[in-house]
């Protein structure tokens, strides 16, 4: 196969490992950075043109499009699909799992656990949200957020008042959310390919954090997970249309909640912690289910 990596940076642990494991099953694999694509959108014929040539004959584009390029990139990666290229990822997929909220209305919609959650735009009745999602503690989180960052548990009702008047204040978009208290600062990475969980780990927050990501200081380990998170796992991937996907969930009371579904989950973490070769279990994937043509979406 000839296999495109669509990722800004080739020294990127994720995207070299994915290119290690085409190379080693003799593929041909390159990474093409989306920011130096350009097209010519009104041609009947769709073509890409990269730095000074025009990319031709690939059978696969894998996208490792990071949150801050995702909307050039997935039209990057919709070009790709309109020249019958196999998406590992779907463009429309990625786009869904871009936005928390739209996110957690299709997971909603297909009947997946999640934490309670609301969101509002106007700080009309801010006590009445936070009532509505169980009252104090709750979980305020910036729909922009990425690492952890802008994610803020208030203790009492009234700092959960004055939180989010001020993130509104900011004219920043929020949603809130039930603490999930049991989860003991601590989150499971489920990633699956295809319809199967292949790997997972527990990450730990840091002593006095409830925030479990890497990037805050948590720490991974290796975790058994229970049929029923392994469901919950593939069929929120399945909501988003993600082959590959990162799905993070909280353990609670009531069973596993999702909390949120990466669409380029990073290779590093998972394969230190299992000791499993992810990449080239996505490549064995790929393999087997890659046909032109075969986007369910068409970009639409
Ligand atoms: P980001 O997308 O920025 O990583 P998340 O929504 O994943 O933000 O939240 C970051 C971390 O905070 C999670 O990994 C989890 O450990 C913790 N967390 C998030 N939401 C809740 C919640 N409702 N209850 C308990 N812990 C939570
Ligand atoms: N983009 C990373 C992922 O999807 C975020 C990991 C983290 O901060 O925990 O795996």
């Amino acid at each position: 196969m000839k296999i495109a990596v669509l990722s800004r940076n080739k020294s990127l642990y994720s995207t070299r490992r994915l290119v290690e494991e085409c190379l080693n099953r003799g593929h041909e694999a390159r990474v093409i950075d989306c920011l130096h694509c350009y097209m010519n959108i009104t041609s009947a014929k769709p073509e890409i043109h990269y730095r000074e040539e025009v990319l031709d004959g690939y059978d696969v584009v894998i996208p490792r499009i990071g949150a801050s390029v995702t909307f050039y990139g997935s039209a990057v990666l919709r070009q790709f699909e309109m020249m019958g290229v196999f998406p590992v990822n779907e463009s429309v997929a990625i786009s869904r799992s871009r936005d928390k909220l739209r996110s957690l209305q299709l997971l909603a919609r297909k009947g997946v656990g999640m934490p309670v959650t609301g969101f509002a735009n106007k700080p009309d009745d801010v006590p009445e949200l936070i009532k509505m999602v169980g009252g104090s503690p709750v979980v305020i989180k910036l729909l922009q957020g990425t690492q952890g960052i802008g994610v803020v548990l208030a203790e009492t009702r009234k700092a959960a008042e004055s939180v989010i008047e001020a993130f509104m204040g900011l004219k920043a978009d929020i949603l809130v959310q039930e603490y999930v208290k049991e989860a003991g600062g601590a989150d499971i990475r489920c990633f699956v390919i295809g319809d199967k969980v292949i790997a997972a780990m527990k990450r730990q927050a840091v002593e006095g954090e409830f925030r479990s990501n890497l990037h805050r200081g948590g720490s991974a380990s290796l975790v058994r997970i229970t049929p029923e998170e392994r469901r919950t796992a593939v069929q929120a991937a399945k909501a988003m249309g993600l082959n590959i996907a990162g799905v993070d969930l909280l353990r609670s009371g009531r069973g596993p909640l999702v909390m949120e579904v990466n669409s380029s989950p990073g290779l590093q973490g998972i394969e230190t912690a299992t000791g499993k070769n992810v990449a080239g279990m996505i490549i064995n994937w790929t393999e087997k289910n890659q046909k032109p043509w075969k986007t369910r979406t068409k970009g639409r």
